[in-house]
């Protein structure tokens, strides 16, 4: 596997982006911000799934007024993400730990001097937050909504920061198509040593953004490139999580929980297979150990699973085997295998 990229390290309210810091996961609340109580709900649920970072959008005075409560309230780091409006920035630098912000949609240089100031006084990043779909004019004339496009609007913005002193940031460039993401990133990687936040814009439902983000961003991640990411989905938060801690552990940057390998099930099947791999799933979700285990239909492949495995079924008929480090520890009727198979997955997990 290719090397991470070496890229600056930033801090999002104690939570390391860049550098060698583990690839952070994100996603962004859909209550109005201002609505306090149910933002809050939201982000307790995006922190129970494991969300490492977290983003409310800042349209407008109550937005960004409410964010010292919300920040009261939660423990996950807060991004404010705000467009046009620099009086809403520093309003909400004074509670947040990152504001996402293109330096470019904020007009005057004295305004974007009083953002840095802001974010330089409190000691956070600022994100840089290219989307296809809102390239400054100057760029979308020049080279349409593309790839280069995108880089070069990053650049400016980056320009516009560095200008003023300030490097603390990271960059996304996002579009809502895979390719045009994909090169936009790989094209600007090179060029700049910020850390990335990746991510596929307005993917869709949940079908369609994971497959979208596992092509896209995994892509990325397996070139190196990737400091923290956002699986974007028309659906529920905790979706958007699960699937982008499965696309970094599939993927290879990350090392936490099951690696669940199960047979597609053919004629030679005698057992409920569907069911009994959901059930495992289920049942091990919670498990953070970095194990190989595999849940076969039958003898004919699932020996050779086994070997490599940390805890396998191979079932047979009416009944299976349970092997550990590849060696064969019970045979056990089909209705026994699972919670045999999870007692011993437990024990491999210590
Ligand atoms: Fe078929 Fe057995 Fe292979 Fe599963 S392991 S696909 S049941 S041959």
């Amino acid at each position: 596997m290719k090397d991470r990229y070496k890229t600056k390290q930033i801090n999002v309210g104690g939570v390391l982006v860049g550098g060698d810091a583990p690839i952070s996961t994100q996603s962004m609340t859909y209550s109005k911000t201002a609505d306090v109580v149910s933002t809050v709900e939201q982000i307790n649920r995006l922190h129970f799934a494991g969300c490492d970072i977290v983003r409310v959008a800042v349209p407008d005075y109550e937005d960004a007024n409410a964010l010292k409560a919300i920040k009261e309230q939660i423990s996950l780091p807060l991004v404010a993400d705000i467009h046009f409006n620099y009086r809403l920035a520093l309003i909400a630098a004074e509670s947040v730990d990152c504001i996402r912000i293109n330096p470019g949609n904020i007009g005057e240089k004295s305004r974007i001097k009083e953002i840095v100031k802001a974010c330089t006084d409190r000691n956070i990043p600022i994100r840089i937050g290219v989307n296809a779909g809102s390239l400054e004019k100057e760029f979308e004339n020049r080279y349409g909504q593309s790839a280069k496009g995108m880089v070069e609007s990053a650049l400016y913005n980056i320009k516009l920061l560095e200008d003023e002193g300030f490097t603390d940031i990271k960059v996304s460039m996002k579009a809502s198509d895979v390719e045009r993401t994909v090169d936009a990133y790989r094209t600007l990687r090179p060029l700049v040593d910020y850390p990335f936040h990746l991510g596929v814009t307005e993917a869709g439902t949940l079908h369609h953004a994971t497959i979208k983000s596992a092509i896209g961003l995994g892509s990325l991640l397996l070139d190196g490139i990737g400091d923290t990411m956002r699986v974007s989905i028309t659906g529920e938060l905790e979706r958007e999580i699960e699937v982008a801690r499965d696309i970094l552990k599939d993927s290879g940057r990350s090392k936490e929980g099951l690696n669940i390998i199960s047979c597609p099930t053919c004629g030679r099947i005698e057992a409920d297979l569907v069911k009994a791999v959901s059930e495992v799933e289920e049942r091990t979700k919670h498990i953070k150990a970095p194990l190989n285990v595999s849940v076969m239909g039958c003898a004919v492949n699932a020996i050779g699973e086994a070997k490599h495995a940390d805890v396998a079924i191979a079932y047979g008929s009416g009944n299976g085997l349970i092997m550990v480090g590849g060696e064969v520890v019970a045979k056990l009727d089909e209705d026994n295998l699972v919670d045999r198979f999870v007692e011993e997955v437990e024990k491999a997990a210590k």
